[in-house]
């Protein structure tokens, strides 16, 4: 059978009700099956559902962004950092890899900065509000492209 192509809109909370995200005003994302574009314990969720369905799906932290690892948290000297205006909130890669950690700065004290390379969702229990607005078989393009086509999907 053929992965099929899924569009959806969603409101992204935390376990306080929070809203960390949201789709509602621009285009519902689109996701290939089996593409892992998007967090596994939603996708799975997702692709169960039919075009028109609602739905709030829980998505525990071990399946959604992981655990916070403490090894990603560090504090080196400043002199080792790009220079420049560094300020907590400033973003670096941990490498030259274009999939490198992106470290963030969490405290500066005197020459000694603090950095974070988990996700920023990193060990939280999310919540989506799910609404399925289209789902249908993948084209042959879109399967050798690996991603959705279309409005909410990848435009060339
Ligand atoms: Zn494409």
């Amino acid at each position: 059978m053929a992965p099929r192509v899924l569009f959806f809109h969603y409101v992204l909370t935390n376990t306080a009700g929070e809203e960390l995200d949201s789709s509602r005003g621009g285009e519902p994302l689109g996701v290939l099956e089996g593409s892992r574009q998007i967090i596994p314990g939603l996708e799975e969720e997702l692709f169960k559902m039919q075009a028109g369905d609602k739905k709030k799906v829980d998505v525990a932290a071990a399946q959604a962004y992981g655990p916070v690892y403490d090894q990603l948290k560090i504090t080196i000297g400043r002199e080792k950092l790009p220079q420049g205006d560094i300020q907590v909130g400033t973003r670096f890669r941990g490498g030259k890899e274009p999939d490198a950690p992106i470290f963030m700065v969490t405290k500066i004290e005197g020459e000694e900065v603090h950095l974070d390379g988990n996700h920023p969702l990193a060990g939280q229990d999310l919540s989506f509000d799910v609404e399925v607005t289209e789902i249908r078989e993948a084209t042959e393009e879109e399967q050798q492209h690996g991603h959705p086509h279309g409005a909410g999907g990848h435009q060339h």
